[in-house]
C-alpha cells in the first residue's frame, strides 16, 4: 500500500531496519522484519548504503521480502549522490518487481568518490522519480534542527519546500531528543507553506557511545535531561539501554498527545526496542490495544 494513502486516513506508526555493512543477510533482515511486523507497524523502512557501506543491493531485496512475506508495507530508502539515472531506473524496477510502492528519496552524505552525477540534491531525485513513475509514493527527509550543512534553518526550509514542490508525498524527520525543537519546526513548516504530512523519527538510544556518535553524524543536540539519565544509568550497558528506551517512550507519548501525522521508530534492527515503543503508544491511546 502507498504510505501517502495510509497517512491520508490515520496517524501512522512505523519502524526501521538497516542492513549494516553487508553483514545482515536478507534472511536475517527478513527474520527481524517478521518479528517487528507482529507489532503491526504501518510500514518498515529499509535504509540504503547506510554509513557509505555500499550495501545497496540488499535494500531492494529486503524491501521486497517485507512487502511479500509480512503483513506490513516496505519503504525503501534511496540515495542519489554518485548515482546515474540508469542506476535509479534499475533500482526502482527491482523495487516494483518485488511489489514495493514506497521510496524515501535522499541525497546521501557527501563522501570522497561519491560525487553528484545526474542528481545534486534530493529534490532532483524526487522530481525524477515522480516524473518517471507517477504512482510511486515518494517521501523525503527533513531536519527539525536544520541539516548539518545548511547555512540556516530558514535556508533548509526553503529547500524542503522545493522537495514538496518536486512532488514529495510525505516527510520523515531526522531524530531529535527535545520535542520542543520539533514543535517549533512544525510551526516553521506551516509558515513556509509545507503542507505534506510529517512523520516524526525517534531513536531510542541504547548506549552513551551510540548517542555521541549520532550527535556527531547528524547534528542532533543532546539535552541535559538525556545526559542526566545516562549519568544515572552508570556504566552498565543494559541500564543505559533501559534509560534510552524509557526516554524515547516519554518523547513518543508527548508527541502523541500533541497530535502528529505519524511516529517512526529508528528501531536499529531490534524488535524488542520496537515492541517497547508499541506498548508505550498503546498505553497512551495513540495505538489501539
Ligand atoms: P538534501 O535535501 O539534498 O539536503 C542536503 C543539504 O543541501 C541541506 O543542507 C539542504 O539545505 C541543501 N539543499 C537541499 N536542496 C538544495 C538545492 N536544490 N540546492 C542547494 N542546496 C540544497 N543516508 C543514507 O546514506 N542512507 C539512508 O538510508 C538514509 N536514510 C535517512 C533517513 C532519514 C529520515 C534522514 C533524515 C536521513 C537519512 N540519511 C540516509 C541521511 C541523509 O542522506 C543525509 O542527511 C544527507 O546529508 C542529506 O540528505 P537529504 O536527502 O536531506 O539531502
Amino acid at each position: 500500500m502507498r504510505i501517502a494513502d495510509i497517512l491520508a486516513r490515520k496517524q501512522t506508526f512505523s519502524f526501521e531496519i538497516f542492513p549494516p555493512r553487508g553483514d545482515l543477510s536478507v534472511e536475517q533482515a527478513t527474520s527481524i522484519a517478521t518479528q517487528m511486523a507482529a507489532d503491526k507497524p504501518d510500514w518498515i523502512s529499509v535504509t540504503f548504503s547506510a554509513g557509505g557501506s555500499g550495501n545497496t543491493g540488499n535494500t531492494a531485496r529486503i524491501a521486497s521480502r517485507i512487502q511479500r512475506t509480512t503483513s506490513t508495507n516496505a519503504l525503501a530508502h534511496l540515495t542519489c549522490l554518485g548515482s546515474t539515472k540508469a542506476d535509479v531506473d534499475a533500482y526502482v524496477e527491482a523495487l516494483r518487481a518485488g511489489g514495493t510502492q514506497n521510496v524515501l528519496a535522499l541525497r546521501g552524505d557527501r563522501a570522497p568518490g561519491r560525487e553528484a552525477l545526474d542528481f545534486a540534491h534530493a529534490d532532483d531525485l524526487v522530481r525524477y522519480l515522480k516524473n518517471k513513475v507517477p504512482d510511486l509514493c515518494v517521501g523525503a527527509a527533513c531536519y527539525p534542527e536544520g541539516h548539518v550543512e545548511a547555512a540556516s534553518l530558514q535556508a533548509d526550509l526553503e529547500y524542503l519546500k522545493a522537495k514538496q514542490d518536486a512532488g514529495a508525498d510525505f516527510l520523515v524527520t531526522q531524530l531529535f531528543f527535545d520535542n520542543e525543537l520539533f514543535y517549533r519546526f512544525r510551526e516553521a513548516c506551516v509558515r513556509a507553506r509545507i503542507k505534506i504530512p510529517i512523520t516524526v523519527g525517534i531513536m531510542p538510544f541504547t548506549s552513551t557511545k551510540q548517542i555521541q556518535r549520532m550527535a556527531f553524524t547528524c547534528g542532533a543536540s543532546i539535552p541535559a535531561a538525556v545526559i542526566k539519565r545516562l549519568i544515572a544509568a552508570g556504566d552498565d550497558p543494559a541500564d543505559q539501554a533501559k534509560a534510552g528506551i524509557a526516554y524515547a517512550c516519554e518523547q513518543l507519548r508527548d508527541l502523541a498527545r500533541n497530535g502528529v501525522d505519524g511516529l517512526h521508530i529508528y528501531s536499529m534492527n531490534k524488535p524488542e526496542v520496537a515492541h517497547a515503543t508499541r506498548a508505550a503508544l498503546e498505553e497512551c491511546g495513540y495505538l489501539a490495544h
